[in-house]
């Protein structure tokens, strides 16, 4: 480019209406995405480009950022843009079916698959940490994660509580970008759920948002107010400023026994996002920079103190589960043994959805208009009255749930129903009843991850660490004209943990994409339902019979 501008931390809000300054509704998309990402209201640190999950990262850097804006600024629709762990790297001529935007996140050959390693290539500006949908760029806030985590409650509570969790007490710690969650959901299940965090910005970041409704820096005042809000059968989430390390064992100490525990700190990374017991946060924060070793082996200890705490409430009758954060493996590795006794959420709660080709489906308003919401939440009504969880779902997030960033919402949708609702999205845009939709997905979905720590936990056939999967996922939606799609490796879990894809369609209205997305939103749960109908489970085999899969060796 002829004159760079100097680049650097600056603010970063996705452009509304329906006026294009890219060339197409996909480019455009992409761009919002991106921006959307970085909107203050949407990503936990906006200024080092971190959208969630540690230091899950929209771009390399910011001048990766002017350069990928301006790269889809002037692509064509038969172009397709390359980035390389946030770095625009290449365009080339494709076709109009094809993605606009192709993306490798944080990949590294297995043998070289660690934190040091992916630390020692990111310091010399050659990778970045894409988490899931921060470097995919179809971050939608902390409601990504609310219908999963109120999923993930509402199953808790069907299979050990009746149905319901009023009167129950949940302990559980970390409010970040995907933990903020937790209170919400917990409380849209009726519970009395005590949140543990040690950074108060970020409890005060849920307060603001109305995800949580009260903070305390007193244990003895949290446990009072949430005692008397369990006996009264109300539900309520109160955030308690402090170190999980430190409170865990405190309860355990005073004999407080809660019905579930569980845990969302950022134990997948035990330098950026676990902070040890014992020490202030700007003192950690000096220890990470100065002694990262040290750091590692106080955090990683603490970690330990906090999974035995975990454990000892279990061996006392709690539910406990683990929340998709390593935590269990950090802890076994330090030498607790029994870490493992604490089953994972995805087993437990969540495969029997995938077997459905159930996942996250999710979609944005790119007008920003919160009144296309609006219609697409009574077009899920309409188009699934007999769904009642679906509903009660829809209702609740309308009530509850305040957007962050360009308007979107987000359900639970399973195999076939997800390119009916598409397809039908598209046409209430070509009819003109609301703008341009852009439509993606978490990478935690049926067939999109290979993550034996997590989503690919315990598998029927022991296929767990097999990653073809999520390679074939990203194959299989490129071959199906997604607009964009992403293969990253070590999101959730962490680096040597995780390998995983992800889809994102823009629904604006032609024909073209009307073609596209029924196409993708088939294929996507598709392959996720071919592979549980591969692994063994039946109802994975019935939903494909159902849905005319063709599973040239499952009968
Ligand atoms: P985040 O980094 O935004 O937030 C983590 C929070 O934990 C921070 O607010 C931090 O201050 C707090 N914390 C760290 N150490 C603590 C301690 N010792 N005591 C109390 N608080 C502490 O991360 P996030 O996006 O909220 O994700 C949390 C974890 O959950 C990550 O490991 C992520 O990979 C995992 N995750 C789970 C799912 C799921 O579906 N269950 C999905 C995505 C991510």
């Amino acid at each position: 480019r002829a004159s760079a501008p100097a680049s650097g931390p600056r603010l970063v809000r996705a452009p509304r209406g329906t006026t294009l300054s890219c060339r197409g509704w996909e480019q455009e998309a992409a761009m919002r995405m991106l921006m959307n990402n970085l909107d203050p209201d949407v990503a936990e640190r906006p200024d080092d480009l971190v959208v969630y999950g540690g230091t899950g990262r929209a771009a390399r850097s910011w001048a990766a950022f002017d350069a990928i804006v301006d790269a889809l600024k002037s692509l064509g629709d038969d172009e397709t843009l390359v980035v390389q762990s946030g770095k625009p790297v290449a365009v080339f001529r494709t076709h109009d079916q094809a993605p606009r935007v192709i993306l490798a996140n944080s990949n590294l050959v297995p043998r070289f698959a660690t934190w040091d390693e992916f630390r020692r290539l990111e310091a010399l500006g050659l990778t970045m940490y894409g988490q899931m949908t921060a470097g995919s760029w179809i971050y939608i806030g902390s409601q990504g994660i609310v219908q999963g985590t109120y999923e993930t409650f509402a199953a808790v509570a069907r299979q050990h509580f009746g149905g319901s969790l009023a009167g129950r007490l949940v302990v559980t710690a970390g409010l970040g970008g995907m933990g903020g969650a937790q209170p919400l959901a917990a409380t849209m299940n009726g519970a009395a759920i005590l949140a543990v965090e040690v950074d108060e910005a970020r409890a005060d970041k849920r307060l603001a948002t109305r995800y949580c409704d009260r903070k305390t820096h007193d244990l003895d005042e949290a446990l009072g107010w949430l005692g008397a809000a369990q006996r009264a059968g109300e539900a309520l989430s109160v955030a308690l400023i402090g170190n999980a390390a430190t409170v865990l064992p405190e309860l355990v100490r005073r004999g407080v026994t809660p019905d579930v525990v569980t845990d969302q700190t950022s134990a997948h990374d035990m330098l950026q996002g676990y902070v040890p017991d014992g020490m202030s946060l700007a003192d950690a924060a000096v220890l990470r920079a100065e002694d990262p070793a040290a750091y590692v082996r106080r955090s990683t200890a603490a970690a330990a103190r906090h999974v035995e705490a975990m454990l000892e409430m279990q061996r006392r009758g709690a539910v406990a589960f683990d929340y998709g954060n390593n935590i269990r493996t950090v802890a076994f590795d330090a030498g607790v043994a029994r870490a493992f006794d604490i089953p994972g959420f995805v087993p437990a709660y969540v495969r029997p959805l995938f077997c459905e080709g159930k996942g996250p489906f999710r979609w944005v308003a790119l007008s920003g208009d919160a009144r296309d919401i609006a219609r697409t939440d009574e077009l899920v009504l309409e188009l699934f009255p007999h769904d009642a969880a679906l509903k009660r779902w829809i209702t609740l997030a309308r009530e509850r749930i305040q957007f962050q960033g360009l308007p979107a919402r987000i359900c639970w949708l399973g195999q076939g129903d997800r390119a009916k609702f598409g397809v039908a999205l598209n046409d209430l845009v070509a009819r003109g009843e609301i703008g341009p939709i852009v439509i993606g997905r978490d990478h935690l979905d049926t067939g999109s991850v290979a993550s034996p720590f997590r989503e690919t936990e315990g598998m029927k056939d022991g296929s767990d660490a097999i990653a073809d999967w999520a390679v074939l996922n990203a194959l299989l939606n490129t071959a199906s004209g997604a607009s964009w799609v992403s293969f990253h490796h070590g999101g959730g879990v962490g680096i040597g943990n995780s390998l995983h894809a992800g889809q994102v369609i823009v629904a604006d209205g032609t024909p073209r994409m009307r073609a596209r997305l029924e196409r993708v939103l088939t294929n996507d749960p598709g392959i996720g339902v071919a592979r549980h109908a591969d692994a063994g489970y039946e109802s994975a085999i019935e939903t494909a019979r159902r849905n005319g899969i063709t599973l040239p060796m499952t009968r």
